[in-house]
């Protein structure tokens, strides 16, 4: 982006040539993020940068009115539709919202609706007050109470059909009943918890696929898939907060078929009909109500499931609505009170690299610790070296602003160049791993990723495959923190995974033996074996992720195990690759839906490395795998929507989902009209509730184990 000289002046002394010029940039640089930010689902600014081009531009115009362009952002909504999905018109525009930013801008939107409504100062305005999901806007048409089509926003007016993505999500009902007008247009936000998010990027990393920069953009990218399937496995929420075209309607979408008298009565009937409605969404009578409410949902912040970026109030009665109608891109009834960016200016002490367990070298910044909205932050991601030195040029003893939203790791949002130390060297990529080794790297062409060539032999490799080894989605040993694998990988006591299975035998001749060490104790070392015992025997979904192959994530892992069945079998089928390359084996393994090419190469290329194959023999033989039950189709639950909820205390959750699947149940995250049963554990709240309302069988984890053991008097429950 070019440096724009004007960006410092006050808007009130620009001269209307400066006004002109800076009203160009400010449009071609809001196009610019737009762009990034609508089509490619890869935002270049953040909020609070783009927010505040956005105020400036909004300023100036105010200022200078003659001087608007054609192409102004403020005429504008988003931008254009991504190629390869089809266009939709939306038949009332979809428009976004003005902005408040301070409760005084707050107090003006009331008095302006006062104003326009006539009413005396002070009179009472009963507004509608909700969080403001961060998320993509959708539209979602009924006709005669059927699901017809899903459109994304797009640049309000056109839009992208992504009817068969919408289709996947649980939460939107394909058909709804109960007083509906012929033609209904429900808009809503679509998003991605923040636990969804992360657990989805975990899988991306371990796919070596694209990691996605924050929750909105996993749900973008997530609905905007060529491949419905894929939009299927992505956990999507939904909510709903307007109507568009209703049968009948007038240019403002008012009339027509549009029979409830105000914003709160629609959500209750949005919710009758079966949609999600955002829980903390009120009726606010005064102005104090409704900011305290801002208050509270901006202290809950951080602590709810989802991304919100502010609070939406709209006025709840629709002849008011109707009245106060639109201007240029936003109505006058409604308005986006943001919250304020959690940032902070700190200083980068230093650019360090972490060693993946494949290698991979990622720069983290060590930064001065500097609390941000709460927390103290000493560290942030940079993602990958492009990161560094492209987009950010970031250099050690730079001045650096770092944002921090939700549980997402904090980021280096912007150097502060201006204030940069003379002579500060421009970092540059390492070309020796920080193993003590010191081995070369290598960053393939086209990879963004930046290897060790150490191989098996790079004990950082090392180090991090053990964690990875013991990880909650892997074998799940509990009581191997980092730094108890660290310390025992220093002294020799742990080098490959089949050394955890020989720690206890081999307890008696490290010194200092485990119990004796400081922090350590009888109960603690023996906690260690006993989980450690327990893990002996897994299935061979987890041991087949545990192993840490390249590109071999979870889901990979899971499709190796239902494909294979055994471990056995899966082993030899390998190794008869491995020794004909292209025979039926090998064919075999690339038939299996999800695995490419690349992903065969990295399951070969470790077959074929005769470090991993012994360590593999090895585990093979110490532990008892377990086989995968093939998915059955005539068991009572095959082809049944199953829910869990709450705790599961006999089994884990995990573990119940996977017997489920591999009954033949598809297990699905939130309970909608599709599921069949529900099994609710201890603590289980809204899920069982809405079960109940919508009259879907629950039953106890305890019924559901009898279900398991094919106990018939279950039976009936389904
Ligand atoms: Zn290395």
């Amino acid at each position: 982006m070019a440096k724009n000289d004007l960006r410092g002046v006050a808007v009130d002394e620009l001269t209307p040539p400066d006004a002109a010029v800076e009203l160009e940039i400010l449009a071609a640089e809001i196009a610019a993020a737009d762009a990034a930010y609508y089509q490619d689902d890869a935002p270049s600014l953040s909020d609070a940068a783009y927010d505040a081009l956005r105020q400036r531009n909004e300023a100036i115009e105010t200022l200078f009115p003659k001087l608007i362009r054609k192409d102004s952002p403020s005429k504008r909504v988003g931008a254009g539709v991504a190629a390869g999905f089809g266009k939709v018109q939306h038949c009332l525009p979809m428009l976004s919202l003005g902005n408040a930013f301070s409760d005084e801008d707050v107090a003006e939107f009331y008095d302006r609706i006062r104003r326009f409504l006539s009413l005396p100062a002070n009179d009472a305005v009963d507004i509608v007050v909700e969080p403001k999901i961060d998320g993509l806007s959708i539209s979602l048409r009924y006709e005669d109470g059927v699901l017809v089509r899903g459109a994304t926003r797009g640049d309000g007016r056109e839009g992208e059909d992504v009817t068969a993505n919408i289709r996947t999500m649980d939460e939107i009902p394909q058909k709804i009943s109960g007083n509906v007008p012929a033609v209904l247009e429900v808009r809503g936000e679509v998003f991605m918890s923040k636990a969804d998010f992360l657990s989805l990027n975990q899988r991306q990393e371990d796919a070596g696929a694209k990691l996605f920069a924050n929750p909105r953009n996993a749900a973008a990218g997530s609905l905007r898939q060529k491949d419905p399937a894929v939009t299927a496995s992505r956990p999507l929420k939904i909510f709903v907060y307007a109507w568009g075209d209703v049968s009948g309607v007038d240019a403002l979408g008012y009339g027509g078929d549009v029979d409830w008298p105000d914003q709160g009565t629609f959500y209750e009937r949005l919710k009758a009909w079966g949609f999600p409605v955002n829980p903390y969404a009120k009726v606010c009578i005064t102005l104090d109500e409704t900011l305290a409410l801002y208050q509270k949902l901006g202290a809950d912040r951080a602590t709810l499931d989802y991304d919100i970026d502010g609070v939406v109030y709209k006025v709840n009665r629709l002849d008011w609505q109707e009245r106060l109608g639109f201007v240029s891109r936003a109505p006058r009834w409604a308005i986006a009170h943001k919250f304020p960016a959690e940032k902070a200016e700190t200083i980068l002490n230093d650019i360090v690299i972490q060693v993946g367990r494949t290698g991979a070298l990622t720069p983290v910044a060590e930064l001065e610790p500097v609390n941000v909205g709460g927390v103290v932050v000493s560290r942030a991601t940079l993602h990958n070296e492009d990161e560094v030195v492209t987009r950010l040029d970031a250099r050690v003893g730079d001045r650096v602003i770092i944002e921090r939203a939700g549980d997402v790791i904090p980021k280096i949002v912007e150097v502060l160049k201006e204030k940069r130390t003379e002579g500060a060297a421009s970092w540059a990529p390492p070309s020796v791993c920080p193993c003590p080794l010191k081995t070369t790297t290598v960053r393939p062409e086209g990879e963004a990723v930046r290897r060790c060539s150490g191989g098996m032999e790079c004990p950082y490799q090392q180090v991090a495959r053990l964690k990875h080894f013991v990880s909650r989605d892997a074998l799940d040993i509990e009581g191997f923190g980092s730094r108890t694998i660290e310390a025992f990988w220093e002294e020799g006591v742990l080098k490959t995974p089949v050394d955890i299975f020989l720690l206890e035998e081999k307890d008696g001749t490290i010194d200092p033996k485990l119990e004796e060490r400081e922090g350590w104790g009888d109960t603690s070392a023996n906690n260690l074996f006993e989980s450690i015992r327990r893990r002996r025997t897994t299935d061979l979904g987890r041991f087949i992720y545990a192993l840490g192959i390249r590109q071999v994530g979870l889901t990979t892992a899971r499709d190796l195990a239902r494909a294979y069945g055994s471990v056995d079998v899966w082993m030899r089928q390998m190794i008869a690759i491995v020794e004909d390359p292209l025979g039926e084996a090998f064919q075999d393994l690339s038939d299996i839906d999800g695995i490419g090419p690349a992903v065969v190469a990295d399951i070969v290329a470790f077959f074929g490395n005769p470090e991993s194959r012994a360590d593999l023999d090895q585990l093979a033989s110490m532990l008892e795998i377990n086989p995968v039950e093939q998915a059955s189709n005539d068991t009572v639950i095959s082809g049944k929507v199953i829910v869990f909820t709450g705790n599961m205390e006999a089994m884990g959750r995990s573990e119940a989902k996977a017997k489920a699947e591999t009954m033949g149940a598809k297990v699905s995250g939130s309970v909608s009209k599709k599921t069949d049963l529900v099994i609710a554990g201890p603590g289980a709240g809204s899920k069982r509730k809405k079960a109940e309302e919508l009259g879907v069988s629950v039953i106890s984890e305890q019924e559901w184990l009898d279900l398991l053991s094919n106990k018939n008097d279950q039976l009936r429950l389904l």
